[in-house]
Order: C-alpha cells, then structure tokens, then sequence
C-alpha cells in the first residue's frame, strides 16, 4: 500500500531523510515541511563547509560511523550531481609539547575509524603543508575537504521534487496528533504557501498587514520524521517525548581573513581541541568560494536563531535558564563560558586565539563574517550530549542531537535512520 510519509525539517538532514525514502519506499509520497521561506536557513548553511574526515570521534560511534560513511556518499553525491567538492587537506596544529599527548590520541582515533592517508608531521614538515602555521608537530589528513552545503540542500530538494514528492516551506509544524489513523500535523502557514485542498485552514492573524498566516491541518500520515534541529526538542514534546536531552543553542561567530592575507592558509588550520566540549575551536577554514573563515566561538546564544549578540527571544532564555542541565552545566564550564563572552566582545581576543598557531596573523587581518548556531543536546545532568542521538518510537522519529559533523554525515544518517523507520524496505 503506498504510504504518506511526513519530514519536519528542510535542513539537509531533513531532506536527506525526505529523498532515501522516496527511494525505499515505492509509492510513497513524501512532504517536507519548511518553517522558512527557503531551505537550508540555519545550521545547514551557517556552518565552516567542512567535510570532516572522521578524525576525532570516538570508535564505535555513530558519529565515527556515520561520518566516514557520509564521506563517501556526500563525495559521490557531489560529483554526480556537478557540486564542488575540494580536499584541500587539514592540519591539526599542537602548538606545545602539552598537547602532543592530546594530538596522539586524535591520531589513534583516526587510525581506529579508518580515515585514510594521515600522517603526523613534525614542525618542518608542517610548514611544507601550510607554510604560515606554527607548532612542534600536527596530524595531516588530506582527504579532509570542502563543500558548498546549501548547494548540497539544493540537490537534494530537486531529487525529492523529482521523484513526486513535496517540499512545502512556510509551513511550520506546531502540533502533532499521533491517532490510531495516523499521524496528523497542525501547521502555521505563512506567506504565499499553498493551502492543501484537505486542509482546516482560517486566517489567524495579519502579520505586518502583508503576510497572511494560517493555521491547517494535514494528514494523516503514516511516518513522521522530525530533523527539527534547533527546535527538536520543541517538536519532540508535541510528541510527548521527554524533554530531556534540551537543546541549548551555542552561537559560532566567524571573522574574514581580508582578500589580501588569504595567502596566509592554503587549506584547513585547526588547534588540537578541549576533549571536555564537543567544539572543536577557532580554525581556520578556506570556504569553497575562496573566502578564509576565522572562528567559530561558542558562546550562549540568548535565542535559538539568535545570530547577533542583541538577538534575544524571552521564550528561548527562560527554557535555557530553567533547564536543570544547563544549570548545572553552567557551574561546571563557566571559566570557559567567561573566555568565550570575552572573544566574542573583542576582535583582539578572538584573532590572538587563531595567531597561537598562525603567528602572523593581525587583528586589522580580518573583518566581521557570518555566524552559525549549534543545536547542542544537553543532558538533565548537565553533561554535553557528544554523539548523535535519535529516538524511534513507531512509526515517529526524531533526531535529537545532530551536531557537527551532522552535515558530513548527513547521507549516511538519512540510509540509518530509513533503515530503522523503515527496516522491511531496507533489510
Ligand atoms: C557554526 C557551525 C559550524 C558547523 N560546522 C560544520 C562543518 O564544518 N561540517 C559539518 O559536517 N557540520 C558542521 N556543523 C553541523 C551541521 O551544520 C549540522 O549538523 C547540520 O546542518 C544539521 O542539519 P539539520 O537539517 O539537522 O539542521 P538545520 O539545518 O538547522 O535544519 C533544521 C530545519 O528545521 C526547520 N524547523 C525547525 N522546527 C520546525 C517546525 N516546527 N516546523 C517546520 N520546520 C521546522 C528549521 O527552520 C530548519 O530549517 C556546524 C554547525 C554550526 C552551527
């Protein structure tokens, strides 16, 4: 029997998930739906571009699986689909014997997930690589690479459009009904979206006096596939999932290296990272339209889609502040919490983070870039959830922690999650 199927997310993991099943599953009609007017608004295309190799997860996680299956798939993906996809190779950098020990066990790891070709280098070597970056050794792995991300999100939705299936933007999910008849979803229509035909739907406000907003209801349906990011914990409790893992939104601000000083990183510059945090610190990073990323930071966003340091949504900060987890996280990190408040209040703290390791770097070196927010998981026990987390109960899944290297992996979590939704179509 054909089957109607449901994505909350146009993300690129959302449509990735969107595009497997209208390949597993004949016959199916997959809708995704897009609060946004386009895809790919928040973390898909505000992020360093990186395609991560698998160097620094622990064996035997999906996110050490899944990445390097991701790999391969998003590296395929991108050629036949015309996408540029660069190795430009990275570099993580030790800048002092106290993080030689450090270093070596990312190089275990790499070794243990089976990322091909790194090699430790000692310092001489490392300038040969990259010649304006300083420390006593680093890991290269070359095969690490560079990827235009919403243009990856772009060629997935055209696959899904493809392949019959929809994907509806402007229509936010704001309640889910899970019946004995399936599935059925309330949304909030905004804008030019089309109303389905099936659908309730009466004009509940006039937003600005322009934009038309409605609410209607769809369905049903008899899968649901949430890939909400920022909001999954929102979407999971219209689920009546537990609350916890709460996603606590951590803002990433990027500077510019100015076209002048690109000359300074040929491919990927990274410090050897905190083992306590999932970040990975400031890097540099080259951008596939040959722009030189500096950053990201990670500091308290005070909304989820709070790109600036004066976005602030009331609703967003008190479920932060109330969440047991982050209060006890935030005994626990909030030495590292000031330091990151501090980089991002000044351009001289934040780029003498990036000159431990690239020397020649001036703060006059570069200019105020995009910013990301990362949907990190955080445990009632205040503890970072590291690897990715999906909860699947019947014929409802939601993906409950996606963080860095989700997009990577992006292909690879879409097969796992299919295959778990759906295991008759898949075994
Ligand atoms: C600063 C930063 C740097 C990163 N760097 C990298 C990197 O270099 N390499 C890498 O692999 N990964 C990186 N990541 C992680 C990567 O971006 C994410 O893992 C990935 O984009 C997750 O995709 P997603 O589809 O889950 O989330 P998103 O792209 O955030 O998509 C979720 C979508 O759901 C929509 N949505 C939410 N609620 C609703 C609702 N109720 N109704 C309808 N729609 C809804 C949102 O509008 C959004 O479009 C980085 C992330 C950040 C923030």
């Amino acid at each position: 029997m054909a089957e109607r199927i449901a994505v909350i997310g146009g993300g690129i993991l959302g449509l990735a998930v969107a595009r497997r099943l209208g390949r597993v599953v004949p016959g199916s009609t997959v809708t995704v739906f897009e609060k946004e007017h386009d895809v790919a608004q928040h973390q898909t295309g505000r992020n360093s571009g990186v395609v991560h190799a698998g160097l620094y997860y622990k064996p035997g996680s999906l996110k050490a699986t899944l990445c390097r299956r991701g790999v391969g798939l998003l590296r395929e993906y991108c050629e036949a689909r015309g996408i540029r996809y660069e190795e430009c190779g990275k570099v993580v950098v030790a800048v002092d014997d106290s993080e030689l020990g450090r270093l070596d066990d990312i190089a275990q790891r790499a070794t243990a997930n089976g990322v091909p070709d790194t090699r430790m280098l000692d310092a001489t070597e490392l300038r040969t690589i990259e010649p304006h970056a300083r420390g006593v050794a680093a890991l290269h792995s070359p095969t690490t690479a560079i990827v235009d991300y919403p243009a990856v999100a772009r060629a997935l939705r055209a696959d899904i459009l493809d392949a019959g299936g929809a994907v509806r933007t402007g229509a936010e999910v704001i309640g889910v009904d899970d019946g004995p008849a399936g599935v059925r979803l309330r949304l909030r229509v905004r804008g030019s979206a089309p109303v389905a035909p099936n659908g309730n739907h009466h004009t509940a406000a006039v937003d600005g006096g322009t934009v038309r907003v409605v609410s209607e209801s769809v369905g049903p349906f008899d899968r649901l596939i949430s890939c909400a990011g920022l909001h999954s914990d929102e979407v999971a409790a219209l689920t009546g999932e537990d609350s916890s893992p709460r996603i606590i939104p951590f803002r990433g601000d990027y500077w510019l290296l100015r076209p002048d000083r690109r000359d300074l990183v040929r491919g990927l510059i990274y410090p050897v990272p905190d083992p306590r945090y999932p970040f990975l610190g400031i890097h540099l990073t080259k951008r596939v339209d040959g722009e030189i990323l500096v950053g990201p930071n990670a500091v308290l966003a005070t909304a989820r889609e709070g790109y600036t340091v004066g976005t602030v949504d009331r609703g967003d900060l008190r479920q932060t502040l109330s969440w047991p987890g982050f209060q006890k996280m935030a005994k626990t990190h909030w030495r590292t919490g000031a330091k990151e408040i501090l980089r991002t209040a000044s351009r001289r703290a934040f780029v003498a983070e990036a000159r431990r390791y690239v020397p020649e770097l001036r703060t006059a070196d570069v200019v105020r870039g995009p910013a990301g927010v990362r949907a990190q998981a955080v445990a009632r026990d205040g503890s970072l959830v590291d690897d990715f987390v999906l909860a699947v109960r019947g014929r409802v899944v939601h993906v409950r922690n996606a963080p860095s290297p989700g997009a990577t992996a992006s292909l690879a979590i879409a097969e796992h999650i299919v295959a778990d939704a759906v295991p008759e179509r898949t075994s």
